[in-house]
């Protein structure tokens, strides 16, 4: 059987059986992988507190048919541990990683995925900004990395240049007044430029941004990711907004 070493990002684990748990760890370079982690919930385990949500580790695995075997792990940066002990961060990483899990597929490489939740999860481990506001900055830049780039000053259907009070969320973003469809939402504009200080990683302004603007991002943010993965993510239920 062949064996494979990597560096990656447990996302989510679940009990298989009685003593074992099958982990999804999105790794740098071969991308996302479904190992089985043998005996790991035993107290006894050499590994099993490693192979947590949100830990960076270094993995060594033979590959299966269906699932791979963890034959190695050691811990990279023990940001799952450390993000645990804060409920807003923890729970902001919940969606970060229930995302993440969303937008990449099996076997397949996602280099800037992989360096955008590392980047997020470093950053909410280091209490680096408001684990909200990292939170929201992952996601718009998640999704512009899967191809939907929201769009917070320029019209999103014909380009004019903004910016521009109308937002619509099945449009992309902004909207111009003659291209405006009927529902669209008026956000204050100081919103969408922190939703555009987030998409562009200006930490500068989004760090000096009102609660009420977070607030009102955190919403249009919610509903344009909800809008393009067919089921909600679970975990964004869990961020109180
Ligand atoms: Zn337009």
């Amino acid at each position: 059987m062949p064996l494979y070493r990597d560096q990656g990002v447990v996302l989510r684990t679940h009990k298989l059986g009685e003593a074992d748990r099958i982990i999804t760890v999105l790794t740098r370079t071969l991308g996302k992988v479904r190992t089985v982690g043998k005996g790991v919930r035993r107290t006894k385990s050499r590994f099993g507190a490693r192979l947590e949500p949100g830990m960076l580790i270094d993995l060594q695995c033979y590959e299966g048919r269906t699932l791979d075997t963890v034959t190695q792990a050691e811990t990279v940066e023990p940001w799952g541990d450390v993000i645990a002990r804060d409920y807003d961060a923890w729970t902001a990483a919940n969606a970060v990683l229930e995302t993440c899990d969303r937008l990449t597929e099996e076997r397949e490489p996602a280099l800037q995925q992989y360096l955008l939740v590392t980047g997020a999860l470093r950053s909410l481990a280091g209490k680096e900004h408001d684990p909200r506001l990292v939170l929201d900055a992952y996601l718009l830049r998640a999704l512009a990395i899967a191809g939907w780039a929201p769009s917070f000053h320029d019209c999103a259907r014909c380009g004019a240049q903004g910016p521009h009070r109308a937002f619509h969320i099945v449009s992309g973003g902004a909207v111009c007044p003659v291209c405006r469809p009927p529902g669209s939402a008026a956000p204050a504009p100081e919103t969408l430029r922190l939703l555009a200080a987030l998409l562009a990683g200006d930490w500068a302004i989004a760090d000096a941004s009102d609660p009420r603007h977070r607030r009102e991002g955190s919403g249009l943010t919610s509903a344009f990711l909800q809008w393009h993965l067919e089921r909600g993510v679970r975990s964004l239920r869990m961020v109180e907004r």
